[in-house]
This record gives structure tokens, C-alpha cells and sequence, in this order.
């Protein structure tokens, strides 16, 4: 499966970009994020879940949190909150697991989500099997669907300013439905029947495709360049409107519920000293202002809502 986001991708960076309290992403950040944006495609498109996929970074240096939200129609939005000086050349480690605490969160959240039902998390560290830091995004992933699904998956990542791009290879299962199954019996017998050669070949050659290579070609050049002597059935591609692209699910009601969340003393705190609540959305931008009145509106149970804010979507 192979993902390049062009559009998508720099409609988040430009949105970023016009936010007058951040500006623009350094360098490091934006690949990380980028590579994030296309990793969650992939897991998406892989996966079909009828929900959104979050990939979340919590991270314990500069960078605090990376998000990466992709709905079942490939829509999607991205942000990173940084705190602290981000070096020119930071390394993943130097980003987001100075001492070696980051983690990495995938969580599913089905879309019609029954009342009390969690959404299905997994969190992996940003290590490997001897404690080392990790500096690549792809290997934290690849350790993760090893462990969630059992499947050995390769996976090459990346991004600058005008693509976000990503190849994932997986080994699926020779029997059994799906591939969440996690199906031990029937990878000994995969590794009987010699499956394992024919994947570590395609494996070797995934790997050796490079990070401009990725960036600078399409998929065709690509698909050829690394699997010429394999045979090869090609899909329809997901482009325009079915493909992935940029969406914002934030709403004024979700952002008044959120507001409500933090007390009825902190609001009255904050409306003292700005005459408002203002609260803009890291994902687009977007500035949603209560004033007084519309703020006490959220915790005497009125409609905070003005007819012309319709909500976007299913609200859980
Ligand atoms: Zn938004």
C-alpha cells in the first residue's frame, strides 16, 4: 500500500503556518508529523475500520504531542503541539523521548460508539527489544502492528513541505479471515511452506527504497523501481474526492462542552479578565468566542449553539 499526500498535506502545513501564535513547523517537526499523516493513511486504508484512527505521539521533550486523526472516508487532520526549542537537525529521540519515556498511542474509535464502550487503544514505546531509542517513526510502528496483529509489516516514511509520503508492506496471513486474527498456527505454517523467503525478499526490497525516492517519484516509478521482477496486481487508486484529504470535525458545540469541562469558577475566572472565552482549534485554526452571555448559556443547560453554527457530524 502506498500513500503520497500533496494537497492534503500542505493545506495542514499552511493552516499551521497562518497560526499567528505558532507559525510555521520547523523542519524536524514537520517530518515527524508529516510521516505521521502518512503512516495513519496507510493503518487506515489497511485496516478499514469503520471509525477514526488517531496516531498519537506523547512525547517527554520539546515536543509534547503529535496527532494524526483519519476517518474511514481518508479524510483527515494533523497537529503538533511543541513547547520547547526544536533544533534544525533534532532526531526523533531529541523531539519526543529525551529520557526515553515518549509513547506511541493508536486508538480506534468506532463510529457509532455504544454508550460506555471504549475505544480500542494500543500504546508502544519509543524503544526497541533492548531498551534503544528508536529515530524512526516507521520502526515504532512496525513494532506496534507486530504486536497488535501479529503480522510483519515493513514500513518506509516520509515527508517535507509538499509530500507526505509512505510504502507498507505486510505479510498476511495464509489462512484464517482478515489479519487481526493473530493467527500463530498458521504463521509456523506460513514458515513451512517457505512464505517467509518470498517476504523477506519483498521486505529487502521495500527497505531500499529511499526517502527522495519515496518524495520525488509517483507510484508507478516507484512500484516498478523495487518490484519489476515480481508479479504485481495493481488497484484503483484513491484519489480527489475519495482519497485522502484534509477535514476538520471541530464544531461550536464540541468546543462549549469543552469549555463547560473546565468549571463553572475557571470560565467566570477567564471572562473577568478577557471579557470572553476564545478558543481557537489546533487542527484548522478555526476561532470559536463565547461571550458572557453564550458562556453562561453552557452551564444553565441552554443552547450555546446560534442557529447559523450547525454541528458538523455525529457528536459522542
Ligand atoms: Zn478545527
Amino acid at each position: 500500500m502506498l500513500v503520497r499526500l500533496t494537497d492534503a498535506w500542505q493545506d495542514i502545513l499552511a493552516r499551521r503556518a497562518a497560526n499567528t501564535e505558532t507559525g510555521a513547523y520547523p523542519a524536524p517537526v514537520r517530518q515527524l508529523l508529516g510521516e505521521m499523516a502518512a503512516a495513519g493513511v496507510l493503518m487506515q486504508g489497511n485496516i478499514k475500520f469503520n471509525g477514526a484512527l488517531v496516531l498519537q505521539i506523547f512525547g517527554d521533550g520539546p515536543v509534547k504531542l503529535g496527532v494524526v486523526e483519519v476517518q474511514p472516508d481518508l479524510s483527515l487532520r494533523a497537529t503538533c503541539t511543541q513547547v520547547g526549542e526544536v533544533a534544525p537537525d533534532a532526531s526523533l529521540s531529541q523531539m519526543v523521548n529525551v529520557n526515553n519515556e515518549g509513547r506511541c498511542a493508536i486508538t480506534l474509535d468506532p463510529q457509532d460508539r455504544l454508550p460506555g464502550q471504549q475505544p480500542y487503544q494500543g500504546v508502544v514505546p519509543l524503544f526497541g527489544d533492548r531498551g534503544e531509542k528508536l529515530e524512526n517513526i516507521s520502526e515504532v510502528l512496525e513494532h506496534y502492528m507486530l504486536q497488535s496483529e501479529q503480522l510483519d509489516t515493513v514500513l518506509v516514511l516520509a515527508a517535507d513541505d509538499k509530500v507526505a509520503a509512505g510504502l507498507l508492506i505486510q505479510r498476511l496471513p495464509v489462512e484464517g479471515e482478515g489479519n487481526l486474527a493473530g493467527k500463530t498456527d498458521s504463521l509456523l505454517r506460513e514458515s513451512v511452506l517457505g512464505q517467509s523467503e518470498d517476504f523477506s525478499r519483498i521486505s529487502i526490497l521495500t527497505k531500499s527504497l529511499k526517502r527522495e525516492e519515496l518524495l520525488g517519484l509517483d507510484a508507478e516509478t516507484i512500484l516498478h523501481r523495487l518490484y519489476w521482477e515480481e508479479p504485481l496486481a495493481r488497484f484503483e487508486p484513491f484519489i480527489g474526492e475519495t482519497g485522502p484529504r484534509f477535514a476538520c470535525r471541530c464544531n461550536r458545540e464540541r468546543v462549549g462542552r469543552m469549555i463547560r469541562s473546565l468549571g463553572t469558577e475557571e470560565v467566570e475566572g477567564i471572562i473577568a479578565e478577557q471579557g470572553q472565552v476564545e478558543v481557537g482549534c489546533d487542527f484548522c485554526g478555526a476561532q470559536y468566542r463565547f461571550d458572557p452571555v453564550d458562556a453562561a448559556g453552557l452551564f444553565t443547560g441552554l443552547p450555546a449553539d446560534l442557529p447559523n453554527n450547525l454541528p458538523d457530524g455525529p457528536v459522542h
